[in-house]
């Protein structure tokens, strides 16, 4: 089935701008990005063919400070995807109230085709293209779905080579290199924060609670491991080779280990397997979608029977599965508050760069921790002014408002 990400984006966007009542010009300069450019990438293989990839950055708004985001390798990477997650990137910096604006990139590929000389040289001839727009003072990448620290460290480097040494030039960062601690983890610890809070607003208990994660990359696998922390029982997890399930929970701190010294999840004897299209459908208290966008769908959403929708992923969610889970009374935890927890660190991690000086973990987590909490309930406040409010509406509401404001005042508009 086809989804158009910008699609669903936009209608996401028109109830809040409707429910806000936005005059239609303003509302249209916010909805669309800013700036576009798509690049080709040249890249000679390690047999010495030549292969022509596509890439692009993509700046959604920068009203409110420099322009932020991730940079994907992925298959399916499309200028309508970077559109709409760029766009997310603007109202995600603006509902947790961080001092940036929204932009996101990436690169049609499958990084697992590369060797490591391949993906290093694809990154810097990618920040060579992107050159004229990044910059620490104008917009930032960072890691997001098959892009790492060690890309992250190439990136700062290949910057730097002409520039000096520019750390703030990218975040997520290896340690060494003026990265942040808690950062890698931020995301899916950000998620964790976001799901407790939901479970003690709602008045499920936390302790015992059933999770069923799909995705266990950076952000899945980081959920995983905070949540069990927590004493919640994660009954099912999946990657893109497969799902497992145990209705008792699983193991996570053993999958984990598992999957470091193996590469995988499967052949564990922690969980059974079962089909990819089942662990969306399992019965559970909180589903978390960590993967990619549009996997909950008209399709699937009426199979779902999770109390809670956690958004870990971006975009996860089609506006007719939203339709169709409100309807069912599953509310949704939307992704611009669910995962903020990654550029919320990425931005304590541009702040050390600019400084250089350099916090302890436990300073980062507290002002974590805080920034989630207060974003939640102003969003929950929200929408529980009015009957007919989702949480995603609400989110919109008041990040638009945000950005709405910085742009009037910032006389663009005249
Ligand atoms: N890729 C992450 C996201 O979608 C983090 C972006 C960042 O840290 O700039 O929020």
């Amino acid at each position: 089935m086809e989804i158009n990400n910008f699609k669903s984006y936009c209608d996401q966007f028109d109830r809040a701008s409707h429910e806000l009542g936005l005059d239609e010009n303003l509302a249209a300069l916010l909805k669309y990005p800013d700036r576009e450019l798509a690049v080709e990438l040249p890249l000679i293989r390690d047999d010495g063919s030549l292969k022509v990839l596509r890439g692009y950055r993509i700046q959604h708004n920068d009203a409110r400070g420099p322009f932020k985001g991730g940079l994907r390798y992925h298959p399916q990477v499309d200028i309508d995807e970077v559109r709409a997650l760029s766009a997310l990137m603007t109202f995600k910096t603006a509902l947790v109230d961080i001092p940036f604006g929204g932009a996101k990139g990436g690169i049609q590929v499958d990084p697992a085709s590369l060797s490591a000389r391949e993906l290093e040289q694809l990154t810097r001839t990618f920040v060579r293209a992107i050159y004229p727009v990044i910059g620490v003072q104008t917009d930032i990448p960072a890691p997001d779905v098959n892009t790492n620290a060690q890309i992250m460290a190439w990136i700062m480097d290949e910057y730097s080579q002409t520039q000096g040494y520019s750390p703030g030039i990218v975040t997520g960062k290896p340690i060494s290199l003026g990265g942040s601690q808690g950062r890698e983890a931020a995301t899916g610890v950000g998620v964790s924060i976001i799901l407790r809070e939901t479970a003690k607003h709602r008045n499920i208990p936390l302790e015992g609670a059933s999770v069923v994660i799909q995705g266990f990359g950076n952000v899945g696998s980081w959920a995983a491991k905070t949540l069990h922390s927590y004493g919640c029982k994660i009954i099912g997890v999946s990657n893109a080779q497969g799902a497992l399930y145990n209705g008792e929970g699983i193991d996570i701190p053993a999958l984990i280990k598992f999957r470091d010294e193996h590469d995988s999840i499967h052949l564990s004897s922690l969980a059974e397997p079962i089909e990819a299209d089942e662990l969306l459908c399992l019965e559970c208290d909180f589903l978390i979608p960590a993967a990619l966008g549009g996997v909950i769908h008209k399709l699937n959403a009426e199979c779902l029977r999770c109390k809670v929708v956690i958004e870990g992923a971006n975009g996860p969610t089609t506006p007719t599965a939203d339709e169709v889970l409100w309807g069912k009374n599953i509310p949704v935890i939307p992704d611009i508050l669910a995962n903020a927890g990654g550029v919320i660190v990425s931005y304590y991690e541009w702040v050390q760069n600019l400084q250089r000086h350099y916090w302890e973990s436990n300073e980062i987590a507290q002002k974590l921790e805080k920034k989630l909490i207060d974003s939640f309930y102003e969003m929950a406040a929200l929408a529980h002014t009015k009957k007919e409010l989702s949480y995603r509406t609400s989110a919109f509401m008041l990040s638009i408002k945000r950005v709405a404001e910085a742009v009037k005042m910032r006389g663009r508009i005249t």
